[in-house]
């Protein structure tokens, strides 16, 4: 069965406004498997704000201890000073470490998560490809695809801005999430698939998201008592019994910040499973965060007997 043209230039639009797979599906009203079905049959691409000739070359000639050493005198200013800029500091090998770093690590967030560095994001900062304005790498997109080696495509102002023009200039675009936004459920949504409890399950080993533990449940990370959330991918993610009964109505950062230290619990774990939760939901970390405190504060009572 053919797709109508409209619906894959539809899907592409999306796409190039910067929205993720799943986002797409959102607002078109599909499963986001479809969405990559359409992607893959069609040869959709995922926008990328550079021509490909701009990337660092995949063979850069740079030796390794060399790059490792450019690298860990970029955090040691970094760390001293509490403030570098990645070009500034390093100058005419910008262009071989972003290519040793893509390749190796995928980007600058992976290489300072892997040597335990990820707090120094906050005093690295790089001009954004678009407004070259200087930011520090928290207010860009860690996501896959945006990053290449140290190559930031857009700062986080710029990307809203993209996003906002393209609705400006594409109506019918913002009618159809208007009109998501606009659709208030009576019952919490319980809409997630067996498939996607398997993808979200095995994003984290089979195990527990906290601890690795094989011991789990299902924990509603927005709970349900709050009438936020449901039973939808991206808030269903397994988590340790006992830290499931702990956490039970709770907003997950403060129960984190709370119980870290009583349950041994490591920041990184915490980080990574924000990250996937965020971009299940095609929502920017910040975002997420905010997301879920604005849940907490704003609780409604939902009966869930009309709940299927
Ligand atoms: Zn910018």
């Amino acid at each position: 069965m053919a797709l109508a043209d409209s619906l894959v230039s539809e899907i592409q639009d999306l796409l190039d406004a910067g929205h993720s797979k799943s986002k797409t599906a959102d607002i078109l009203g599909l499963n986001h498997k479809q969405v990559i079905r359409v992607m893959d049959k069609y040869s959709l691409e995922i926008y990328t704000p550079f021509d490909s000739d701009y990337l660092p070359e995949a063979k850069q000639e740079i030796d390794e201890f060399y790059a490792e050493d450019l690298l860990e005198k970029l955090c040691d200013i970094a760390f001293d000073d509490l403030r570098v800029n990645i070009s500034e500091c390093l100058e005419e090998e910008f262009e071989s470490v972003g290519g040793y770093i893509n390749q190796k690590y995928g980007s600058i967030f992976k290489y300072l998560d892997k040597n335990g560095k990820s707090a120094l994001s906050e005093c690295i900062y790089a001009s954004c490809g678009n407004c070259g304005v200087e930011y520090n790498l928290t207010k860009y997109q860690r996501k896959n695809g945006r990053l290449y080696g140290l190559v930031l495509s857009e700062c986080n102002k710029c990307r809203s801005e993209r996003i906002k023009y393209y609705y400006q200039t594409n109506p019918d675009a913002f009618k159809r999430v208007q009109h998501t936004r606009r659709a208030r459920p009576n019952s919490l949504p319980h809409d997630i698939t067996l498939d996607e409890l398997r993808i979200s399950k095995e994003a984290f080993n089979n195990s527990c998201v906290l601890t690795g533990s094989t011991n789990t449940q299902l924990d509603h990370v927005i709970p349900i008592a709050i009438g936020h959330g449901g039973s939808t991918y991206g808030n269903m993610v397994p988590l340790r019994p006992d830290l499931n009964h702990s956490k039970n109505d709770s907003n997950i950062f403060e129960w984190f910040e709370a119980n870290r230290q009583r349950f041994e619990l490591p920041q990184e774990r915490f980080d990574n499973l924000i990250d996937w939760l965020a971009s299940a939901k095609a929502m920017t970390v910040e975002d997420y965060r905010d997301y879920v405190y604005w849940c907490h504060a704003n609780p409604r009572n939902i009966d869930e007997s009309e709940a299927i």
